[in-house]
């Protein structure tokens, strides 16, 4: 039985574990319709085969090579993100972009584009891989970069896993004087006074996000924002982690719960107002150190609502969401605003657009909770948005059609031996 990190359900699967490079061939032709899996970090069912095969990627964890001079990496894509930045750190490289979860592998983060903080600045994981090797379900072995066979790599980049299985990457690492971050955090009482933030922050800071007080009504939050920098001689904190050691029998974030939660959180942050240094897996990665916290929504899970609307309606789309959400008496405490760039997407079906994204965790609550998705999907439809694929399992296949409109070119590139809960959802196979 698998589930995905939203705990929604748990299904049956057959799995088959991959490790050596040279069977994958053979084990990938062998199965009937497959998907790759990675760390099922993916919230919803885009990780998912119900009743099908699931490859497990993570034995696929070899270094390749790495060149200390270009800072150019090969690896296999079952590898951790964790593990390249404990190499490439101390040899003074990093990954350009990583989202908050270093737990992910690299194929994962490959088909589903994942982005940072630093979306202004580098743009998504897909921006920095230079090749890839895709494997297809009748034998093929493909080779593609964004010089080279361009349209395999920009299907295959954001392409969810349905192209083929990535064996390996080869990812441009990007320089850095050290694990060490100086980040700046500033209260922020409105919607409109974070959208001033964002705009003085993107020229002079490299990584910037925030988290919104969904129920505070006003659109009250906390932006941080912050630049790699040198800290010689500075000690590195110990990592604590801990684990939620159960499943409680309710979710512990819920109408209770929340008001309080939100309120304390913006308090605290609020009074730590201002300059400090962090290190980067403490700023990058703050769950990370808890391990299954997925497991505090309770029994019957939760779902990830993430949106980016154009930046021209930003303001208005992001406020009417605020409002439904608010009128619905569902809340989220994991909310978090952000911007991203202008930068044109690598994929065909990658999720970052110019604009401005909102993602919120809702406790499973069944139908409340579907309703109030309706309501958000109307707002996100209108301002012209998508949903990242990512988070999602419910989303309605006209918005997804609407959404990403090079579906119709993506789809000549699937790979007929792979499907997922997600594609057969959305794309009905
Ligand atoms: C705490 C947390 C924070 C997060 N923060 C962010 C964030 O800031 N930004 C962001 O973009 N995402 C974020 N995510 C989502 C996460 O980064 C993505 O879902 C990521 O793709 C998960 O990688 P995985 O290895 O777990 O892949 P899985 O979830 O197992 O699979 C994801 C997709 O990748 C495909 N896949 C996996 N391996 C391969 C392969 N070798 N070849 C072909 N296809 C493959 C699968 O078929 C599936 O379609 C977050 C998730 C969590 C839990």
């Amino acid at each position: 039985m698998v589930s995905s990190w939203g705990r929604l359900g748990q299904w049956e699967h057959e799995l088959r574990p991959l490790a050596e490079r040279a069977q994958l061939p053979r084990q990938l032709q062998a199965a009937g319709p497959g998907l790759a899996h990675g760390m099922g970090r993916s919230y919803g069912d885009v990780c998912l085969n119900p009743g099908g095969v699931l490859w497990r990627t993570t034995g696929l964890d070899r270094f390749i090579s790495f060149d200390q001079d270009s800072g150019l990496l090969r690896c296999e894509a079952g590898l951790l993100l964790r593990d390249i930045q404990r190499l490439a750190l101390p040899r003074g490289w990093m990954l350009p972009v990583t989202p908050g979860t270093q737990l992910v592998t690299v194929g994962g983060a490959i088909a589903n584009d994942v982005h940072g903080k630093n979306h202004h600045a580098q743009g998504s994981f897909g921006d920095h891989v230079r090749r890839l090797e895709l494997l297809r379900t009748d034998g093929r072995r493909i080779d593609c970069g964004p010089q080279h066979e361009p349209a395999w790599f920009a299907a295959t980049v954001g392409g969810l896993g349905l192209t083929g299985v990535i064996s390996t990457a080869e990812l441009q690492l990007r320089r850095v004087a050290g694990p060490w971050l100086e980040t700046e955090t500033l209260p922020y009482a409105s919607l409109d006074e974070f959208f001033q933030l964002a705009d003085a922050s993107e020229s002079g800071w490299e990584h910037t996000v925030s988290w919104i007080d969904c129920l505070s009504g006003k659109g009250r939050g906390i932006f941080l924002r912050a630049n790699h920098c040198a800290a010689a001689g500075r000690a590195v904190p110990p990592a604590r982690a801990r684990s939620m050691p159960f499943v409680p029998p309710v979710s512990l974030v819920n109408q209770f719960s929340l008001a309080p939660f939100n309120s304390a959180y913006f308090n605290l942050q609020k009074s730590r107002a201002g300059k400090a240094l962090a290190h980067y897996e403490k700023y990058f990665y703050p769950l990370d150190n808890l391990h299954e916290w997925n497991r505090m929504y309770g029994p019957r899970g939760f779902y990830q609502y993430q949106s980016v609307v154009p930046r021209a309606v930003g303001r208005a789309a992001v406020q009417a969401m605020l409002q439904a959400i608010a009128a619905s008496g569902e809340g989220s405490f994991l909310a978090v605003l952000k911007t991203f760039g202008e930068r044109p997407a690598p994929g065909m079906l990658s999720f970052p657009q110019p604009g401005v994204t909102l993602a919120l965790d809702f406790p499973n609550r069944g139908e409340r909770t579907l309703r109030l998705f309706e309501r958000l999907d109307a707002i996100v439809g209108e301002a012209g948005g998508r949903i990242y694929m990512a988070k999602d399992a419910r989303m309605p296949r006209a918005l997804f059609e609407a959404g990403y409109p090079r579906l119709a070119e993506f789809t000549q590139y699937r790979d007929p031996g792979i499907s997922s809960a997600m594609s057969r959802r959305l794309m009905g196979n």
